[in-house]
């Protein structure tokens, strides 16, 4: 049985992500979408959120399953028994520091090998941030994020604008 670990912020979850998903969940036995608790990041929404999201994008995959994980990355792909990790590639950009992580995940654990994706064409572009950079500025973000989740940031930014509003 292969198992896969896609891990990451998706702060929120894009159809990039969601693109990967779908293309790795194709390949493995099992993939499970790994959020990150990162304690250093000031994240737009909470880990159990992001969770939640993508729950309901991946609901009509069956062999995808979501779990949120904090520590070494090797050590959480140990704990549920995965051989692969996932990561995407978009642009040259991120070659450098996915070349160094999946490297020194390596050396930690040798039994542990990283696939990378690259990114489809129409998806190249898209980050998690410049998302919510858009939808702060009121953009439209359809063509960004799934369904489930456009309503999900757009209400985050109200909030955010009432609150500030009310200072
Ligand atoms: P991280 O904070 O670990 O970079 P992200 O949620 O930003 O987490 O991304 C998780 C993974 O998905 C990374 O491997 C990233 O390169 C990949 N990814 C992000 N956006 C896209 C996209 N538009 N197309 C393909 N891969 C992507």
């Amino acid at each position: 049985m292969t198992r896969a670990i896609y891990p990451g912020s998706f702060d929120p979850v894009t159809l990039g992500h969601l693109d990967i998903i779908k293309r790795a969940s194709k390949i493995v036995d099992e993939l499970i979408v790994s959020v990150l608790r990162n304690n250093s990041k000031s994240p737009l929404f909470s880990v159990e959120k992001r969770v939640k999201m993508l729950e309901e994008v991946v609901k009509d995959i069956p062999n995808v399953k979501v779990m949120s994980f904090e520590g070494l990355l090797v050590d959480f792909a140990k704990s549920v028994d995965a051989q692969i990790i996932v990561r995407g590639l978009r642009a040259v950009t991120d070659f450098e520091y996915e070349l160094q992580m999946s490297q020194t995940n390596m050396v930690l654990d040798h039994d542990i090998d990283t696939i990378f994706f690259t990114t489809s064409l129409e998806y190249a572009y898209l980050s998690s941030s410049t998302v919510k950079e858009a939808a702060y500025y009121g953009a439209d973000i359809s063509r960004f994020v799934p369904e489930p989740v456009i309503k999900q940031v757009y209400n985050k930014f109200n909030l955010k604008e009432n609150r500030n509003e009310q200072d």
